[in-house]
């Protein structure tokens, strides 16, 4: 396994740009250069939970503690490291800003591709320590020290936003990342396999290239239904549109366009309701019952 490469993490941009990754299908070795890593939101989404599927209860979301994310940052990282933010938020008692943490290899080959434009150094994908997940850029990073340093992170010389969870629990899951692409490769194209080793080769390379940025025709959730709730970065998908064209059929106003916003979270709402289901907008396995 590759060694983790520091990069300065101040100059790396994860905020949407929607106007961009709505006009944008293609593979990944053709995004527009300097754009946002938010194009690859559909892909990332599939390799996120596959990496769950690989790592249950130990990759989890942390959206539900009290922070604010930027719009592209992926809240996930390593349950033990989860327990240490939790108990560093409470001690300090606000809101925590967070402007990237768990990065997916897609959205570091979107870096790593356009590497010459970027005056700073950057890791080939699996190889970032954002890829670790154990790893945050956050705001104030100097009023929230203290808290996190009793907590098991630790700061990162040279690089004022970074935190690396380092106490009890931490595990390097860097090949479980790229073991997620490659599992989701081979199911997509079963005569083109690669070897699911959890090394970033020149292969997997360049199938992760020859990917689509808004993700495979089969998900991970297609054997598995994914909990779909509105949350940030918004959840899309095939799971998303079939859940919209469900509430649709059930006679409710929804667009089907793939991605949970405001307006399919009103009509999931709606639909619990007539249902006498907690209106909560989660989409959970009596949810989906009931539309069937
Ligand atoms: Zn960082």
């Amino acid at each position: 396994m590759t060694s983790i490469i520091v990069e300065p993490c101040l100059d790396i941009i994860e905020r949407d740009k929607t106007e961009i990754k709505a006009s944008f299908r293609g593979l990944l070795q053709d995004a527009p250069s300097a754009t946002s890593t938010s194009i690859a939101n559909g892909l990332s989404q599939q390799l996120i939970y596959q990496l769950q599927l690989i790592l249950p209860n130990a990759f989890v979301s942390f959206d539900d503690l009290s922070v604010d994310l930027l719009d592209a940052a992926f809240p996930y990282i390593q349950s033990a490291a989860k327990q240490g933010l939790q108990r560093a938020i409470q001690d300090r008692g606000t809101k925590m800003l967070v402007n990237s943490c768990y990065r997916t290899i897609a959205q570091q080959m979107l870096l790593y591709n356009d590497r010459f434009n970027n005056p700073n150094p950057v890791a080939p994908p699996g190889a970032s320590n954002h890829q670790t997940g154990l790893a945050i850029d956050i705001e104030d990073p100097r009023g929230w020290e203290p808290y996190l340093m009793r907590c098991g992170w630790s700061p990162l010389a040279g690089d004022p936003p970074h935190f690396d969870y380092v106490d009890a629990g931490a595990t390097d899951i860097r090949g479980k990342s790229i073991l997620a692409f490659q599992q989701l490769w081979n199911k997509n194209n079963p005569n083109n396999k690669i070897s699911e080793d959890g090394d970033f080769g020149p292969k997997t390379e360049n199938a992760l290239n020859q990917s689509p940025a808004n993700g495979f025709a089969k998900a991970p959730w297609d054997d598995k239904p994914r909990v779909l709730k509105l949350s940030q970065p918004r959840m899309e998908g095939s799971d998303v549109e079939r859940l919209q064209a469900a509430l649709k059929k059930a006679g409710i106003a929804v667009g089907v366009d793939g991605e949970f916003g405001p307006g399919t979270d009103k009509a999931v709402k709606e639909f619990q309701a007539k249902k006498t289901l907690t209106a909560d907008g989660i989409v959970g396995p009596r949810t989906l019952t009931a539309m069937a």
